[in-house]
């Protein structure tokens, strides 16, 4: 790549599971990369593999405090994803999107930076409109347990368009819809890892509720293709623009599928649903169909045969 092509590009919350795919492709496009995570669910581990490399930096930071660096794009991915850790220090959650939110575009502001915000399904609550476009307003609980992070990301948003109408920044507002590969955590407690990992230890696989739900699964590189492609889009395109894979599935034929890639017999198990648990998800993305020229490619079976591969090498399970 050109000298005068490389762009000096902000990734908040880089060392998390899609944050570090994301590092690793700008850094491919001959990008210099500068990685900003408090460690909160992301590891130095994601992200070991590009430390010896002269044009990515890592910076242990909370996007909470302000931050001063000098950059040309911003990725703002700071946030936990997993219902069982943004529920962990809820406030906390709410502070990253918000105050995390201000920060960043403060800092997008002093640079004339383009800013793209990591948005989320979430904001459309459990909905009444199926499949969701990005024109339908949700159906979110403000006082559940989910609302630090719907709420949050919701807030997030607001605050996003109305730098965009006040200040005049570039924006660009992605709704991702459940995303899953390589890097989530054992740990992580969303569906396909914690699936992954029962199987591959000859645990049950836990069904919360009766397991009739759905959700539709994005593998990781597509998410970021799309990402990427956002960022690249004309100044006139803010989105929000929804990013995920239109197959849906039920969280029992999630588990089976799981069952049939890692070969064990795992028993399925009942557990209660979690209040607020959104009974089904699917995006509608003809929008970015239409503004990125962009759809997954990676089939759910695809997919997690690379995750399970992953977990497999990960535990020598
Ligand atoms: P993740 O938990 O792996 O990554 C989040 C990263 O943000 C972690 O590295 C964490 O340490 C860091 N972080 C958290 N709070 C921070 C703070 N205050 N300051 C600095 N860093 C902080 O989750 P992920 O799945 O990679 O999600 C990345 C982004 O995408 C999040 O904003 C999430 O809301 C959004 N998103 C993800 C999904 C999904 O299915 N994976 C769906 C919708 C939206
Ligand atoms: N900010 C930052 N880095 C910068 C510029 C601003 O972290 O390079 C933060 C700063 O803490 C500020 C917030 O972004 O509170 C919002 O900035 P803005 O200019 O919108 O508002 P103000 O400075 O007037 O509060
Ligand atoms: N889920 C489940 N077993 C688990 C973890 C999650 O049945 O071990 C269900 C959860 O109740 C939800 C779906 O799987 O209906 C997706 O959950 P996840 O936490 O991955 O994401 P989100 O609810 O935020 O979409």
């Amino acid at each position: 790549m050109q000298q005068a092509l490389r762009k000096r590009i902000l990734v908040t919350g880089g060392a998390g599971f899609i944050g570090s795919h994301l590092c690793e492709r700008l850094l491919e496009f001959g990008h210099d990369v500068l990685c900003v995570d408090n460690f909160f669910t992301g590891t130095r581990d994601n992200v070991l593999h590009l430390l010896d490399n002269p044009h990515f930096e890592l910076l242990r930071h909370d996007v909470t405090f302000p931050l001063y660096v000098e950059v040309d794009e911003i990725y703002n991915l700071a946030c936990p994803a997993s219902p069982v850790h943004y529920q962990r220090d809820p406030v906390q959650t709410t502070k990253t999107s918000v105050h995390g939110a201000i920060n960043m575009l403060g800092l997008a502001k002093r640079l004339r930076a383009k800013i793209l915000q990591a948005s989320t399904s979430e904001v459309y609550g459990d909905p009444e409109v199926h499949p969701q476009p990005e024109a339908y307003w949700g159906r979110v609980n403000t006082v559940g347990p989910r609302a630090c992070y719907d709420e949050g990301k919701r807030c997030a948003e607001t605050l996003f368009f109305d730098y965009h109408r006040q200040h005049g920044l570039r924006i660009k507002v992605a709704r991702i819809f459940n995303t899953y590969g390589p890097r989530m955590q054992p740990n992580d407690g969303r569906v396909v890892s914690n699936f992954i990992v029962q199987a591959l230890r000859d645990e049950p696989i836990t069904l919360y509720g009766d397991g009739r739900q759905t959700r539709s699964f994005c593998y990781v590189d597509d998410l970021v293709e799309g990402l990427i492609r956002l960022m690249a889009t004309t100044d006139d395109v803010t989105g929000p623009v929804n990013l995920g894979n239109p197959q849906e599935f039920t969280i029992c034929e999630l588990a089976m599928q799981v069952l049939a890639e890692t070969g064990t017999g795992s028993e399925l198990i009942h557990e209660p649903l979690p209040e607020d648990d959104p009974r089904q998800r699917q995006p509608d993305i003809r929008l970015a169909r239409e503004l990125l020229d962009w759809q997954p490619r990676v089939a759910l079976a695809q997919g997690l045969a690379h995750t399970v591969r992953y977990f497999r090498e990960r535990t020598g399970a």
